[in-house]
């Protein structure tokens, strides 16, 4: 976590099962690392996201 209200958190990938990195700017999802490479769709990618907003 950063000073900069910037912060990355890991999800399991909805596709493979593997982690994903997510990096966070002030609550918005900004970026997505896939460790496994897999390629998400933005379908997928807004899934996850939804999915993580939900859990707050
Ligand atoms: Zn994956």
């Amino acid at each position: 976590m950063s000073a900069h209200g910037e912060w990355t958190t890991w999800e399991f990938c909805p596709r493979c099962g593997g982690m994903a990195a997510l990096g966070w700017r002030g609550g918005d999802l900004v970026e997505l690392d896939y460790v496994r490479e897999c390629d998400l769709t933005a379908q997928e990618a807004a899934a996850l996201r939804e999915d993580i907003a939900g859990r707050r």
